[in-house]
């Protein structure tokens, strides 16, 4: 882990609710795919978010938004607005990629828990991987999946690559996948035994997929979450 300072050097939508942030690190700092940072908005409130970006990249880029509501997300946006410096303490969580393993990976995110994926799925193809990998993004309505494009031209340029956007509220021109993500998942594995899954998202999912997950034949030792240590 480093605590580090850093020059909030963009804010841009991704969406109406998402913001795309990039932080440029005074010096050049260590951290794994799939791990997160947290922002110091003051000594006592200090607040994680998945490092959307890969170390080679240089930059920190972050994924930040929710529910309009929500002021774990506003807060610290505010935060970064209002500041053209922060600190934060990078290369934190243990649900990392871990590269060496040879099984077949599930990615799942659950709306904003796509950064953490996100950044496994850079890793996995900068590392040229060449076993499968489904990436499922689950979200309420299409107007969220702001990296769709990408993600459908990675699949369609890999064999082993595959990505199932899953909408929760479908319009009608909708085609594709509809309902829970994970619960596309159960429907297209008869078993996730063999699989080592990823996952981020609200901390419901993150509950209610383990127990899902468990019943499906899925190891635990193959599950990796940063929130299975808040819930
Ligand atoms: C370590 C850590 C890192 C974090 N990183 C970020 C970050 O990078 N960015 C950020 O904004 N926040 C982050 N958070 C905060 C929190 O995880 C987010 O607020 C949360 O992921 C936001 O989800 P959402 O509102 O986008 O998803 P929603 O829009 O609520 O849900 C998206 C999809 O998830 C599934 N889902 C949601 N709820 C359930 C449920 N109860 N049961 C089954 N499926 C469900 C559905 O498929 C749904 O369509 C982080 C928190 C921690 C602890």
């Amino acid at each position: 882990m480093s605590k580090i300072r850093c020059t909030v050097a963009q804010l841009s939508p991704l969406t109406s609710g998402v913001t795309r942030v990039v932080l440029t690190p005074e010096s050049q700092v260590p951290y794994r795919p799939g791990q997160y940072l947290q922002i110091w908005l003051s000594d006592e409130d200090k607040r994680p978010f998945s490092i959307a970006s890969i170390a080679a990249q240089g930059q920190l880029e972050l994924h930040i938004g929710g529910a309009v509501t929500d002021q774990y997300a506003s807060q610290a946006l505010a935060h970064l607005q209002q500041h053209s410096e922060i600190t934060a303490e990078v290369g934190l969580g243990q649900a990392f990629w871990r590269e060496h393993s040879q099984n077949p990976i599930i990615l799942l995110a659950g709306g904003t828990g796509f950064s953490y994926v996100y950044s496994i799925a850079q890793a996995i193809a900068a590392a040229g991987v060449k076993r499968p990998v489904f990436l499922y993004w689950g979200v309420r309505d299409e107007s969220a999946l702001y990296h769709q494009t990408e993600l459908a031209a990675w699949a369609a340029t890999d064999e082993h690559y595959r990505f199932i956007p899953v909408v929760q509220n479908p319009t009608e021109q909708w085609q594709g996948r509809t309902g829970l993500v994970h619960e596309a998942i159960l429907q297209d594995f008869v078993s996730l035994e063999a699989y080592d899954i990823y996952l981020a998202g609200p901390f419901a999912m993150a509950g209610v997929v383990r127990a899902a997950f468990l019943e499906q034949g899925g190891k635990r030792e193959q599950m990796f979450a940063d929130a299975f240590a808040y819930i």
